[in-house]
């Protein structure tokens, strides 16, 4: 329960999980609580997701339950859903004829108006409706009305239609068996892989599964990537089901938060659909937990309470004892590998429920060719062709900005951030020079600031660049560029989607928040412009990463009447990832990649946590870094301890916003032993009196090193 307990000088909120009933503490030193905010008990299953979570992830509880609950919680407030009136004629309303109002002929029409509906109707209908206070306030004075108080966020009301509001989809053979797979599992822990290629219509078999589980008086979470929440989802979940579907995403106020949160606490809300910190919402009778797209990197969090949604919804399905069902066409190394191992149950959905399979990718080989705007003359030969066929074409860039940095051609000068280790990126809207690791901005110079020479140059391409390109190649179709700066109006990216659905040829020019989730059904030819920033990144992790990107952008091409076509333009047409992506496609590669990381012993088959240490003081890490490193190496003791440690190093960009950063890995093929030897260092952190001076942080099972 939430209580307001003294605090220095302060009053703060507190969490009670436990009652004791001594303490090592003298009586006359402890305070008293306050006051109590909550008349029952917080959620069993919260409380218990929370300390899992703490216990794993090294952090500490207190925070752990702070950050899981809703912000107008942690604000004290009550645990009351917020109301809203809800009308009805009284039985001498139904029996009075509109006569009788004589020349009160508005509320003659208001009565006309609730007889209409014997289920009632919301105030906000009402006034929507042209009808007034005075007016509603009128007809309860006659006594001809009455009003309720109901959850803004109302029970399931199946009614007489039962729960769909349309009719589920007939499923094809493989859909079928999946589903039938799902359905011997709903009673118990059934944990499964479903790998589908993009539109063989895994979101089918979710709502079919969703809908099993609503008939049984349970719930379902689904968990969906940050950039996947999009309203075409959603209203997708919500024409299916004639229940309550509520959302959690950040796009929502705290109200409707909170409402949202105690809808699913209370059971009234039969599915509850969100982004990564939806996992620790609390259900009243959970049912199943679906996770789309599991590979995706968004439900790590990569600060403060660095948890893992996709891991924390197999524990908690495990806790519950209730089926979790994992989704994506292009599964992670992890899930890959524990289906492999037979811990997962692996499902599969190998053809698109339209008529065309998804388009192959063709490598296309940049060398010696001449580069407009990064394309080059065959792919912008395509492009003209699909064009003019009256199709759309997307053209795939991640690099949002005009070009990746500015360059002085007489001395070799590059813009460089002074507060990180890496460039500026050039903007053309607006001309500017902006670091995207720190937010630092500058104004264009007009002369190199080293040689004076005025000759400066972008150098490679960013979105701004291949947008121009393509609009003075196409004067005659739209060019429209989507990347976090063209979407930062509300409402931009949304409108855009919608002018490009209406069909009429156009070009797309995007960074990867086009690859995800969006249908785009008039794109038949997808470009990619570069592939090859995954394939020699320091990060053991690129080239699944780049991979399972490729694999997704490649999906948006032919999902409707007409077959795609997906060019793939790089500089390493013959590298053997690559080839073999392209010609066997990702379940080849994954196979390939997992049995790399066996013999290099990593993750999956090596568990890893990371120790970052950052200061603005250089020394001041390193130090910190070094002690550390070797108070743990003493206390691993000699060379057969089964977990290893290793480094410090420095991070792979040094400098940050003007400060250092270091690490130290940890690593074990055994998870109790990592876990134990993670405690023992947060242990020692927390107890070292140089480490004040250094912000550190641990993180279990890094996705990024
Ligand atoms: P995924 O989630 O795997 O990308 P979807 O569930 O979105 O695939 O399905 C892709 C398209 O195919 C959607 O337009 C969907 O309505 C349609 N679809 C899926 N299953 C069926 C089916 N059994 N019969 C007809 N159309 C289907
Ligand atoms: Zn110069
Ligand atoms: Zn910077």
């Amino acid at each position: 329960m939430r209580v307001r307990v003294p605090f220095g000088r302060r009053e703060v909120m507190g969490i009670v999980i436990e009652c004791r009933t001594h303490s090592e503490i003298a009586l006359a030193d402890l305070k008293p609580v306050s006051a109590w905010l909550d008349a029952s008990p917080l959620p069993d299953d919260w409380l218990w997701l929370c300390r899992f979570t703490a216990r794993y992830y090294q952090h500490a509880l207190g925070d752990t339950l702070h950050q899981s609950l809703p912000v107008l919680l942690r604000q004290g407030r009550p645990l009351e859903a917020r109301t809203r009136e809800r009308w009805f004629l009284t039985a001498s309303g139904r029996d009075c004829p509109p006569e009788r109002l004589g020349r009160a002929r508005r509320q003659a029409e208001l009565l006309a108006l609730l007889r209409l509906h014997p289920r009632g109707l919301t105030s906000n209908i009402i006034t929507a409706q042209g009808f007034s206070r005075a007016q509603l306030d009128a007809l309860v004075d006659r006594g001809l009305i009455e009003c309720q108080q109901e959850a803004v966020i109302d029970g399931p009301s199946p009614g007489s239609g039962g729960w769909l509001a349309e009719p589920a989809l007939s499923l094809n053979r493989e859909q079928a068996t999946v589903l039938a797979a799902l359905h011997e599992g709903l009673d118990r822990y059934h944990p499964c892989l479903l790998q589908g290629v993009t539109g063989s219509g895994k979101t089918e078999v979710y709502l079919q599964l969703i809908e099993a589980v609503v008939a049984r008086g349970r719930q379902a979470l689904v968990l969906v990537p940050e950039i996947g929440l999009t309203p075409q989802t959603l209203a997708r979940f919500r024409k299916r089901f004639r229940v309550p579907v509520v959302a959690l995403h950040s796009g929502i106020s705290d109200g409707e938060r909170l409402d949202a949160w105690l809808a699913a606490t209370s059971g009234r809300a039969p599915i509850v659909i969100g982004t990564r910190s939806a996992i620790f919402t609390p259900l009243a009778r959970p049912g199943a937990i679906i996770v789309d797209e599991e590979h995706d990197g968004s439900y790590k969090q990569q600060d403060g309470l660095r948890y893992h949604a996709r891991d924390l919804a197999v524990v908690r399905a495990h806790h519950h004892a209730i089926p979790v069902l994992l989704g994506s066409a292009t599964p992670s190394l992890e899930s890959l590998a524990l289906a492999q191992a037979g811990r997962y149950r692996h499902l599969h959905l190998t053809r698109r429920a339209s008529r065309h399979p998804p388009a192959r990718l063709e490598l296309v080989d940049l060398r010696g060719r001449a580069r407009q705007g990064g394309l080059i003359a065959p792919t912008i030969d395509a492009i003209r062709k699909t064009l003019t066929a009256g199709h759309q074409v997307l053209v795939f860039i991640n690099r949002r900005g005009f070009a990746p940095t500015l360059a002085c051609h007489e001395c070799g000068w590059l813009a460089e951030c002074d507060r990180c280790d890496a460039r500026l990126t050039l903007h053309r809207q607006p001309p500017q020079l902006a670091c995207h690791h720190c937010e630092r901005q500058r104004p264009l110079p007009d002369a190199c600031p080293d040689c004076s020479s005025a000759d400066l140059r972008p150098l490679g391409a960013g979105t701004e660049r291949a947008e121009e390109t393509l609009a003075a190649l196409f004067p005659d179709v739209a060019v429209h560029r989507i990347d976090r700066d063209s979407t930062r109006r509300k409402d931009a990216f949304e409108n855009t989607l919608a002018e490009v659905r209406r069909g009429a040829p156009c070009l797309l020019v995007g960074t990867q928040m086009l690859a995800k989730g969006h249908h785009l059904p008039h794109v038949t030819l997808v470009v990619v412009i570069n592939a090859d920033a995954g394939l020699y990144a320091s990060d053991f992790r690129a080239l699944e990463h780049s991979a399972q990107l490729l694999i997704q952008v490649a999906g948006r091409a032919g999902r409707a009447e007409h077959p795609g076509r997906v060019m793939v333009q790089t500089l390493h047409s013959d590298d053997p990832h690559l080839r073999l992506l392209a010609e066997h496609g990702y379940d080849a590669l994954a196979r390939q990649l997992l049995e790399e990381r066996r013999a290099a012993d990593l993750p999956p088959y090596r568990f890893l946590a990371l120790a970052r240490f950052e200061s603005p003081r250089e020394a001041d890490v390193t130090t910190l870094a070094d002690t550390a490193a070797s108070a743990l190496r003493d206390w691993l003791g000699p060379n057969s301890s089964p977990v290893q440690c290793l480094g410090p190093v420095p991070a792979p960009m040094e400098r940050r916003q003007n400060r250092y950063h270091v690490q130290l890995m940890l690593s074990s093929t055994q998870r109790s032993k990592l876990h134990e030897a993670s405690a023992w260092l947060a242990a020692w952190l927390e107890s070292n009196r140089e480490a004040r001076r250094v912000r550190w942080s641990l993180d279990i099972d890094p996705q990024t090193l």
